[in-house]
């Protein structure tokens, strides 16, 4: 998997800053392997490790993760950002039926989803009907009203099988672009909310197809045209999403046979070509294999992690405990010990458990600590970090050391007045002696040493 490889791509990098060119390009090179495995179409991988590479050079090496898992979850994070930044809900008519369009290549299940979707809808108290605009193949017709009666909804079609009574004249072979129409006119008056149109596709790009799905759209002016695409393409996914957004236009799109082994390559690639959301994921024959799409699931199918993020956030989480402990054993030789660059760490601890006006309340000891970092709000809570940032290693180590011309300096860099730095160091003096009579009682990362 990517994790294995990145694993012997690092080797002792842990906590040494930030990672080198060299490390960033051997990891862009197994994650465009990983993608390119996962069936991701290679312009979108290169694009996509381009993007990545960029972000991991910001990032400064967490001494949480080892950088394997750290370049895992950023190429993680974007692309469960790029798969769902768009998400939406399907998007309803001001005025009823609200127009669904379905369109893809034969055999990409549409006609599956038609059912799937209109169950779906129905649940949620809609009343839907399935239109049934492919006249192509001879068994279409029948098979949307197998799938519409399984799904307990009404199907319209061309006679003999129309539940209107056979109000149209088109039979198989007939006028899709006719039926299409009629099919508004048949909802607005039986009182069908939702219309859901199936339509035909060949088994590849064709001007034909794209020519009758176009002119199904104009008769029936969709709310939503929903672009099928069988997960199992992989890269001919990115051919068929141009080509359907160029001839027809499509304004999301649902992923299909999701339950087969396909990596999920051809989410990112459609989603990253084509800029419109997916929305929903189809993963199997029956009506109920049907969900919205979920993002993350997705990221975690194309990078084949599978548990692999959770034990990242276990890391993560872990890692403050250890960060705690080693605090106590500090301190356990007495509060001078205790720095400015300790203060620092302790200030981004809170900062890290949200606002700090909820949080005073619930520390052991902290009562009597209100004094000591009066009044602080996040903000100000920046600002000392700030100021911590702007002193010296051996200033941080020896606050004692911080004298006039110093401050003044501390001042200039962190761009505060050179009185918030005496506040600063003053608070800090008077936190330290606090604590001390505590018995190191109070802050998040001492929670431990109260304990021994
Ligand atoms: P259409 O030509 O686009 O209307 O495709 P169909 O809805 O007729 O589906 C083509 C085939 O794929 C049928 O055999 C379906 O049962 C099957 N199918 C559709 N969706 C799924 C799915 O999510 N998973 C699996 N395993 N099969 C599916
Ligand atoms: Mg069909």
């Amino acid at each position: 998997t990517l994790s294995d490889r990145l694993s012997s791509v690092f080797t002792n990098l842990r906590g040494k800053g930030r990672l080198s060119d060299a490390d960033i390009d051997a990891t862009a090179r197994e994650i465009r392997i990983a993608l390119l495995e996962a069936d991701v179409a290679l312009p979108v991988v290169r694009q996509f490790t381009t993007a990545i590479k960029e972000r991991a050079r910001g990032e400064e090496v967490s001494k949480a993760l080892n950088p394997a898992q750290q370049v895992i979850k950023i190429v993680n994070d974007e692309l469960v950002e790029i798969l769902g930044g768009q998400t939406r809900r399907l998007q309803f008519a001001k005025t009823p039926p609200t127009v669904i369009m379905l369109a893809g290549l034969q055999g990409a299940g549409k006609t599956t989803l038609a059912g799937k979707l209109a169950r779906w809808l129905r649940e949620q108290g809609h009343t839907p009907v399935l239109v049934a605009c492919d006249l192509q193949r001879p068994n279409a017709v029948t098979q949307l009203q197998v799938v519409g009666e399984r799904a307990g909804v009404a199907v319209y079609a061309p006679e003999p099988g129309n539940t209107d009574g056979g109000q149209t004249s088109s039979g198989p072979g007939g006028d899709p672009v006719k039926v299409a129409r009629d099919s508004i006119e048949f909802a607005r008056r039986a009182q069908h909310d939702m219309v859901i149109v199936d339509t035909a596709g060949r088994l590849g790009i064709d001007a034909d197809m794209m020519q009758q799905a176009a002119d199904i759209r104009d008769a029936v002016q969709p709310d939503e045209v929903l672009f099928v695409v069988d997960a199992m393409v992989g890269q001919d996914a990115v051919n068929t999403a141009e080509a359907f957004g160029d001839g027809v236009g499509f304004s999301g799109v649902v992923l299909t046979k999701l339950d087969g082994d396909a990596r999920g390559g051809a989410a990112l690639s459609v989603r990253y070509v084509t800029g419109q959301p997916i929305m929903f994921a189809s993963n199997g024959e029956k009506l109920e294999d049907f969900d919205v799409f979920h993002p993350d699931r997705m990221a975690s199918r194309i990078l084949g992690m599978g548990d692999m993020l959770t034990l990242i956030e276990q890391a993560q989480q872990h890692f403050d405990e250890a960060e705690a402990e080693k605090m106590a054993a500090k301190l356990s030789g007495g509060m001078q010990n205790f720095t400015l660059e300790d203060f620092l760490d302790q200030l981004m601890a809170i900062r890290r458990m949200g606002p700090i006006g909820n949080l005073l309340g619930m520390l052991p000891g902290m009562g009597q600590m209100k004094d000591a970092i009066s009044q602080v709000d996040d903000k100000d809570l920046d600002r000392t970090a700030a100021i911590i940032r702007s002193m010296t290693p051996a200033e941080r180590e020896n606050p004692k050391m911080i004298n006039g011309s110093r401050r003044l300096r501390i001042a200039n860099g962190s761009g505060v007045r050179v009185n918030d730095v005496n506040q600063l160091v003053d608070r800090f003096f008077e936190a330290r002696k606090m604590m001390g009579q505590l018995g190191g009682m109070g802050l998040p990362g001492m929670r431990r040493a109260s304990k021994k």
